[in-house]
Order: C-alpha cells, then sequence, then structure tokens
C-alpha cells in the first residue's frame, strides 16, 4: 500500500532531510523539494566546516531514523565548556554528570549524510534547484521554479511538510491568511565565523573535549572543533556600539580588538584577517508563529514554525525532536494527519517558545555569567545537589541537552532555581560551606515550598 501514502516535503535542510526518513519508514512515498542544487555533489555552501552542537534530543530523533552509529562516527563530545581568561588562563566546566556531553558535528556532513541515508530509500525522491515560490493555499498547490530552466509549474498535494527554514516560502503564503499570528524579532548582536585550522599533522591545535569560550561581558568568541582538526569560530557581538562590528572595519583596529580581548588567539588563527574581511557579519533572530497547519493538509516543522538564536544549541535539536513528536503522535493517531495536526499545534508550541526564551537567556550566560564567581558558585551547588538528590534537582542546563524534559519545565525552573539560589546566598561563608548541611537544609524546605 505504499504508494497510497503520499507526502511532499519542502527543503532538504537537517529537519527535512531527517523527516522524510521518518515518514519513508511507515511506508509513504516521499517527494522532497530543494532549493539548493544537490549538495552531495556540489559540495555544502560556503565551503569551510560550520559545525553544530548536538545533544540528548537531537540523538533520540536521529537513533529513531536507525543512523545514529553513522552520526556517532563523525562526532566530537564535548563534556564542558572552556573558559579563556583575558590573561590566557583556562578553567573547564562541566556540563554534566561524568560520561555526559554535548557534541560537536558538521552542519555540511551531517545534512549530506541524512539525505544519502533517506536517498537510499526507495519510496523517497529528491529534486534539487527547485525553489518554492508559495503556496496557493485554496488548492494546496506548491508553486516551485527549476532554477536551471526558469520554468515555473505546481504540485498538489494533501499532505505538505514545510521544512523550509527560518525565512520559509510556505510559511510567507501562510502569513496572508487572516487570524495568523507572527512575529520575528531579530537580537542587536550579529556573528562572524572564524576558524582555527588545523596542525600541520592534522592534528587540533586546542584541546578537543570541550566547547571553548572567550567571554566578555557584552560579546564573545566560541570555537567547536572539527574532525579535520581544525576549530569553527563563531564571534558574537553588537553590531553596533563601543565594542561591536561598526568599530572593526580595517585590519588594524581587528588585530588590535583581539590582541586587547582575546590574546591567546592570534598564534592559533593564521587566516584571521582574511577571515574577518571575507566572512559575512550575519543577524541572528527569533521566529513565533501559530497555527503551524493549514486545514490539517499543510504543517511547518523546524525553524519554519520556530527559529531561535543560537545561544542553547537547540534549533535543530528542537527541529529533530519535532520529528520524533511526530512520530509518536502517528502512533498514537493511528497515522490520522487531522488529529496529529490538532495536537502537534496545541501544545508543541509552548515547549518551541520556551526555547526561543531560554536561548535567548543563555546568551547572557555565555557571554557574561560564566566568568563570574557567584555563577561558578551556583555551578559547584547546582552539581553537588544533582549528585546528593537527583531525582528532586536537575540544573536547566541538563533538563535542556540532557534530558527530554519538556522545554517549557525547563523554562518554568529557571525562575524557581534563581530563587533557591538567592535563599542560598544568606548562608554565612557560602563560598565555603556550598556543600554543607545548611545549603541542604535551605533546598529541602524549597522543594516543599515552591
Ligand atoms: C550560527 C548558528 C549556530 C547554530 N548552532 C546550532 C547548534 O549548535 N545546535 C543546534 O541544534 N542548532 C543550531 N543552530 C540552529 C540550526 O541551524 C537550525 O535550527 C536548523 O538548521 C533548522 O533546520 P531546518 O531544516 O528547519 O532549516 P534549515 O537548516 O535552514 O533548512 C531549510 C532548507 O530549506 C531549503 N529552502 C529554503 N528556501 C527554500 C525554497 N524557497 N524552496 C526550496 N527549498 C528551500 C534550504 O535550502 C534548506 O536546505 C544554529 C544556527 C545558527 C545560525
Amino acid at each position: 500500500m505504499a504508494n497510497e501514502k503520499k507526502a511532499v516535503i519542502v527543503g532538504a535542510g537537517l529537519v527535512g532531510a531527517l523527516w522524510s526518513v521518518f515518514l519513508a519508514k511507515r511506508g509513504y512515498q516521499v517527494d522532497v523539494y530543494e532549493r539548493r542544487s544537490d549538495f552531495r555533489e556540489a559540495g555544502y555552501i560556503g565551503g569551510r566546516s560550520i559545525n553544530l552542537a548536538l545533544s540528548e534530543r537531537g540523538w533520540k530523533a536521529v537513533e529513531i531514523a536507525g543512523i545514529r552509529e553513522k552520526i556517532e562516527q563523525v562526532a566530537i563530545p564535548m563534556p564542558g565548556r572552556m573558559m579563556h581568561g583575558t590573561d590566557s588562563s583556562l578553567t573547564f566546566q562541566p556540563y554534566g554528570e561524568e560520561g555526559q556531553a554535548i557534541y560537536s558535528v558538521s552542519r555540511g556532513g551531517l545534512n549530506i549524510e541524512l539525505v544519502k541515508i533517506a536517498d537510499e530509500m526507495e519510496n523517497v525522491r529528491f529534486h534539487f534547484n527547485q525553489a518554492c515560490l508559495g503556496v496557493d493555499i485554496e488548492s494546496n498547490t506548491l508553486r516551485f521554479e527549476d532554477t536551471r530552466s526558469g520554468v515555473e509549474y505546481g504540485i498538489e498535494s494533501d499532505l505538505i511538510f514545510a521544512t523550509d527554514g527560518a525565512f520559509s516560502p510556505v510559511r510567507q503564503s501562510l502569513q496572508k491568511l487572516p487570524r495568523f499570528n507572527y512575529s520575528q524579532q531579530y537580537i542587536d548582536y550579529g556573528y562572524k565565523e572564524l576558524c582555527i585550522p588545523a596542525n600541520p599533522d592534522g592534528s587540533h591545535q586546542m584541546g578537543t573535549g570541550a566547547l571553548h569560550i572567550w567571554p566578555r561581558g557584552n560579546f564573545m568568541l566560541i570555537a567547536l572543533p572539527n574532525i579535520d582538526g581544525s576549530f569553527t569560530c563563531t564571534l558574537f557581538m553588537p553590531f553596533e556600539g563601543e565594542d561591536s562590528f561598526e568599530h572593526l572595519r580595517t585590519d588594524e583596529q581587528v588585530t588590535a580588538f583581539f590582541e586587547k580581548f582575546f590574546p591567546d588567539t592570534l598564534q592559533l588563527m593564521p587566516t584571521l584577517l582574511e577571515d574577518f574581511r571575507e566572512n559575512p557579519t550575519s543577524a541572528l533572530h527569533t521566529v513565533r508563529c501559530h497555527p503551524w497547519h493549514y486545514m490539517h493538509k499543510i504543517l511547518l516543522i523546524g525553524d519554519a514554525a520556530h527559529a531561535i538564536v543560537p545561544f542553547f544549541g537547540q534549533g535543530m535539536n528542537c527541529g529533530f525532536e519535532d520529528c520524533t513528536i511526530l512520530d509518536s503522535l502517528m502512533d498514537k493517531y493511528e497515522e490520522h494527519w487531522p488529529s496529529i495536526m490538532e495536537e502537534f499545534n496545541a501544545n508543541r508550541p509552548e515547549d518551541s517558545n520556551a526555547i526561543a526564551d531560554l536561548a535567548l537567556l543563555n546568551f547572557i550566560e555565555m557571554r557574561d555569567k560564566v566568568a563570574d564567581p557567584k555563577f561558578l558558585l551556583w555551578k559547584k551547588i547546582e552539581k553537588h545537589l544533582h549528585e546528593r538528590f537527583p531525582k528532586d534537582f536537575q540544573s536547566v542546563y541538563s533538563m535542556v541537552s540532557f534530558s527530554h524534559v519538556p522545554y517549557s519545565q525547563a523554562l518554568a525552573a529557571v525562575g524557581q532555581q534563581e530563587e533557591l539560589f538567592n535563599r542560598m546566598l544568606k548562608i554565612k561563608d557560602l563560598e565555603q560551606n556550598w556543600n554543607g548541611s545548611e545549603v541542604e537544609a535551605v533546598f529541602q524546605y524549597w522543594l516543599k515550598t515552591r
């Protein structure tokens, strides 16, 4: 009966390619339309290896799709952050318990692997160089342009999944409908990708067991390892203002800035000036919208439904979790799509809105708080509480990155845990007594009264 179940996916990015595997495994005939040319042959955009942090929610989806082992081979564990001080000092902060880590994976490598796996399934067909122009809502007809010939045509389908990213043309068509809610919020910060190349023998210039971070108050530099020995670095900073991209226009300005704030990186980055000149300064925004489906026939998933800023490393993980949730709803409702879309549309936005908020909050933590002694003290207490009371206490970071607790619960825990820490700050000499009986007594009281 495979050919009776048909679906169209717009966008063969991370979420679209993975979702095609989920559908194909259930016997759907899946047609995936992608604007770019086939990146298995053409190479991935940019050329440089841009990487992403994959964590528990993403792994679960990858596992259900049956490709965990393949991805594990190219994923580098990062069990903590390595903080680089202005005096070049190094401080390691574990993210979770012994054995827990987030993983650095190449965006291009992962996308190519997902497309390869989907393409090996006989019921998935990829159509590259096909740019979606929008959707004629009344007839469920997607409008496409073949980018090589310029020919325009329509594809009609009763089951359309829009995984066409943060600027989704499918969503833009839905935005014209009455009662479609949409917001797009840019932050005042941008980012630029830079590179730390491998040593001549292919080894890494810094340790790979960490996400490297240079927190500098209002801005920061991070670096994630790649399997080719290089690191992809990202500088996040304001577009305008005192220390900002607008004041880094000449080679001299860039050199002076790095000498002042990131002196230990200069010798690691031989192509700094060239990279700084040539790589774009990109903007960051959050997209929220609702409803996510139209007449149970078109469904937005991934960034098309909920684009977030990257500071919790959760955008892709959240999109992958969309797939896991839809998969379980397919079981629950025996693939009755109106019921699946209704429930997904009713429940999931609360969590995607929560991770959007958490991602904005985590920016402050990364660029500023990680260097604050009070924050480091709280991290020690968090770890202690979790070891002593594993069932009753989990840090917000762990909830987001190492569990499947709904994002909305993790967001609710932010305020509750802040309240707990504020109570603990009243304990005398907390710096020395961070694992003492008073801390535990305050915790027990908080547990009963929160
Ligand atoms: C700097 C940065 C760092 C990030 N780091 C992380 C991280 O560490 N961890 C994490 O989980 N997430 C991270 N993210 C977020 C992550 O990149 C996104 O959430 C993820 O790529 C979303 O996947 P998607 O498939 O929904 O969209 P996309 O990956 O954007 O894919 C959309 C696809 O649709 C195609 N498309 C677009 N328009 C059309 C059209 N008109 N017709 C046909 N096809 C079209 C595109 O070519 C693309 O292939 C980061 C994002 C940024 C910007």
